[in-house]
């Protein structure tokens, strides 16, 4: 637990920090700047967790070792590290102490760290999240992820334009990491399939003459709040086997075997920027598979050292599939148990189909997974047998249940037929795993009933929902201080790890004087956001505005375009009458937008230059603010998310799978303003009808138009706001230089056909964000339903969704 801010405590943290100062920098405390001093304290954190996390790794891997889940993504989309640990080890107090009297500031050395962006968004991140919560729940769980030498890009902002730099977040070396080179793997690519019958006549394949990368393992210690568990975020990098096999050095072909060398090592070098879309590109699969094939053979490993028959492995270990990307696992696995181990068919599938479960996380065609059956032939020729025969045993399963019905055998079919023969890789992982979860009430009704249903209707047991949830320790924590701490002054600490706690301040609802620190305390929150405003852009903020924020990975079905027509909606409003009294509205959009996607890039380019116009009119800029600011991130979102007063959520309904974002908003005291998609839905029923702002189609109004004809002019005749805003862009208003910028996106919502329905939800959504401005004034009453926000919010935890996971899907238990 957390020690005590005594004097003998900090006098303790100081020689420690003292310590590495000198013999990990060797230098005297005078001569370091402050990434030196960040280092020496991020090594003095580390070290507060090292016994934990031996004692962590010895019980999984003594005999009676418990079993562990594996945690499968492709991103981890981690933030910075140290003060989340020094929360998380009880040495926040006694670190910020020892500093002071070193005359250091614990804020500054943590705004040295650089963020560990290895994920794109809220998958990302949610794995975070659920790392986090495991160790805090002392439950055996291991992250496997990618160490990518480049994680997702840095966003800067040039004439409005987003522009592409690399984030090379390890040049100044990652001191949380230990590198295990004892437990590297060769992994394979390449190569061709050979079998043949031994004198039993039973079938052996081996997979030869492959092209084989080391995966060189990296450790982070995951710390749980009050430090009792420490579990490990394993994360693996390429390396080339070159001084393993010299033949091209020896044959004097220095300078090529070097080439070949950096070409194996590209596999980790950088994390492909696309959320909710899929890129089918080779590196991308060998990534899938580096991952999935260093997972598994490091599990076997460990699965083999506790001295088990092999049909056991399901009583000792469970992978959980973030989404497709390591769907290629399933295979994987049938290969070790059939080649290595030498099960049968029958045997090796009925121990991969109680280790796999597989977590969806988006119902949008474009982010569905499937590659060209001829791209895997090539790289994993053994995998692309054994996913043949997978789909013959099940195509067989759906024959016997539906005889005759040879539709729904094609339409199920894990390779899609006709035209270039592609692998359905969302079909594979629920074929190959016992559970498949959908993140959000909503969502998994829709991959019920929608996307997979012909799957459901087979096997109705495997399906089930586990909305997602945010880590209370950063979400609230860490990134709300001062919130936190009125908190635990009216109810105690135990909310930290108990986030249903928080419902025993709904009395406090109807206290003035608490309503009034509420208030107080998200005006602070809003006067360090604009100082952190004011260094990054130079622009001034009105605390006194209402911070309107929209902050997400920049996606058409989020609907940043909604957004952005309803400021320019203001904006004409304000001008036709600028002696009238309208709230003060503060509007920020931040978030990156996938290299190659046109539109989004757009919309980025239109949120800063509706802001050039509305920011610089003296008639408009006392009432009305539009803000972007670049390279939108973990950190960042820890400072906007306090100090937001409305939390935009407003994808078309059925779009969003859960959000996560709107989670992290109402914890914190904003009120939402969305549709009912995702898990708003779920937020809605928790904080109550009065303490949201619900507009729009509900799911089944966006299907209803879809099927009986939409016509967005519909809902934009001659005069319209919205079609007065349209006619503002089209006449090139905002981008005089160049007049028809903006044209492809008044054509996305009339002769596009508006996919997103933004023309269907304008009114309705400007007609609550008016409310929004009546309600605000009324400060009190604000406050109260801020309040109310915070103390419903407790199912949202992602201790919650971690304990459902570990009873219902995993069945783990703590240490
Ligand atoms: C929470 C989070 C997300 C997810 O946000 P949504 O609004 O749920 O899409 C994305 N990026 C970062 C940096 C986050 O912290």
């Amino acid at each position: 637990m957390a020690s005590k801010v005594t004097k003998t405590a900090v006098k303790k943290f100081k020689e420690a920090f003292q310590k590495r100062v000198d013999m990990t920098l060797a230098k005297d405390l005078s001569e370091c700047n402050k990434h030196d001093l960040y280092m020496a304290l991020a090594y003095t954190v580390r070290d507060l967790q090292v016994e934990a996390w031996k004692t962590t790794n010895q019980k999984l891997a003594s005999k009676d070792a418990p079993k562990r889940m594996y945690y499968i993504s492709l991103e981890f989309l981690m933030g910075r590290t140290l003060g989340n640990s020094l929360i998380n080890c009880g040495f926040f107090d006694q670190a910020d102490t020892a500093l002071k009297e070193l005359g250091v500031e614990l804020e500054d050395l943590l705004d040295e760290e650089m963020d560990a962006g290895l994920g794109n968004g809220g998958l990302g991140r949610l794995a975070a999240c659920f790392l986090d919560s495991i160790a805090s729940l002392d439950l055996p769980g291991f992250g496997s992820g990618i160490r990518y030498d480049y994680g997702i890009f840095r966003q800067k902002i040039d004439h409005g334009h987003q522009v592409e730099e690399p984030d090379n977040w390890l040049r100044f070396g990652n001191p949380w990491e230990v590198v295990r080179p004892e437990r590297k793997r060769v992994i394979k690519f390449y190569g061709h399939v050979e079998c043949y019958k031994d004198h039993d006549g039973k079938q052996w394949c081996t997979w030869v003459d492959t092209e084989d990368v080391l995966a060189m393992p990296y450790d982070t210690p995951i710390p749980g709040f009050s430090m009792g568990t420490v579990n490990t975020l394993r994360l693996w990098s390429a390396r080339s086997i070159f001084g393993f096999n010299l033949t091209d050095f020896n044959q004097g072909d220095f300078i090529n075997a070097n080439i070949q060398k950096s070409l194996t090592e590209n596999i980790t070098k950088v994390l492909y920027p696309n959320d909710n879309n899929y890129e089918g590109k080779e590196l991308r699969l060998k990534q899938q598979y580096f991952l999935a094939a260093a997972t598994l053979a490091d599990m076997i490993e460990d699965f083999k050292d506790l001295g088990l028959p092999i049909s056991d492995l399901p009583k000792k270990v469970v992978c959980q599939l973030n989404d497709t990307h390591p769907a290629i696992a399933v295979p994987e696995l049938m290969r070790i148990l059939m080649d290595d181990e030498g099960l049968t068919w029958d045997e090796a599938w009925n121990i991969t189909r109680q280790v796999f479960a597989y977590t969806n996380h988006t119902l949008l065609a474009e982010a569905l997974e499937k590659w060209p059956v001829g791209l895997i032939e090539n790289l994993l020729p053994r995998h692309m047998q054994i996913i043949y025969e997978i789909n013959y045993h099940f195509l067989r399963e759906v024959a016997q249940k539906y005889p005759g019905d040879n539709e729904r055998q094609c339409d199920m079919s894990i390779i899609q037929e006709g035209g270039e023969k592609m692998v359905r890789m969302a079909y594979l992982a629920i074929v190959g795993s016992f559970s498949v979860n959908g993140v959000a009430a909503m969502h998994t009704e829709l991959l019920k009933h929608d996307l997979v249903r012909d799957f459901y209707d087979l096997y109705p047991k495997k399906f089930n929902n586990k909305t997602n949830g945010i880590t209370p320790r950063r979400w609230l924590r860490k990134c709300n201080p001062e919130l936190s701490e009125l908190i635990t002054s009216k109810i105690g600490d135990k909310w930290v790890t108990d986030l249903d706690e928080l419902q025993k301040l709904i009395p406090f609802a109807e206290d003035k004087v608490f309503r009034k620190e509420i208030s107080k305390i998200k005006k602070n929150n809003k006067t360090r956001l604009a100082e952190y405003v004011k260094d990054l852009t130079g622009d001034e903020l009105d605390v006194n505005s209402i911070f309107d924020i929209q902050v997400k990975r920049l996606h058409e079905y989020k609907r940043q375009l909604l957004n952005i027509l309803h400021a320019i909606h203001l904006y004409q409003k304000i001008k036709a009458n600028p002696k009238g009294h309208y709230t003060p509205r503060t509007i920020i959009v931040a978030g990156k937008a996938a290299p190659g996607y046109y539109m989004a890039k757009l919309i980025i380019k239109m949120v800063n230059s509706v802001s050039a116009i509305v920011n610089n009119d003296p008639e408009v800029n006392k009432f009305l603010k539009v803000l972007f600011l670049p390279n939108y991130s973990v950190s960042m979102a820890e400072v906007l998310v306090p100090a937001t007063d409305l939390s935009e959520q407003i994808s078309t309904a059925g779009k969003e799978a859960s959000g996560t974002g709107n989670m992290k908003f109402a914890l914190n005291g904003a009120l939402t303003i969305g549709t009912l998609d995702g898990a708003n839905v779920e937020i809605k029923d928790a904080v109550g009808d009065d303490n949201i702002y619900i507009f729009g189609l509900d799911v089944d109004g966006v299907t209803n138009l879809n099927q009986n004809g939409y016509n967005p002019h519909d809902y934009m005749p001659h005069g319209s706001h919205l079609a007065n805003a349209l006619d503002l862009i089209s006449s090139g208003f905002f981008c005089p230089e160049d007049p028809e910028l903006f044209r492809p996106l008044v054509d996305s919502l009339t002769i596009g056909g508006d996919h997103y329905k933004l023309a269907a939800d304008f009114e309705s959504y400007s007609d609550a964000q008016e409310l929004v401005s009546n309600d605000f004034i009324k400060e009190d009453d604000w406050a109260k339903r801020a309040i109310l926000n915070i103390a419903n919010m407790g199912g949202f935890s992602s201790d919650r969704t971690i304990k459902q996971y570990a009873e219902e899907i995993w069945d783990i238990k703590p240490y």
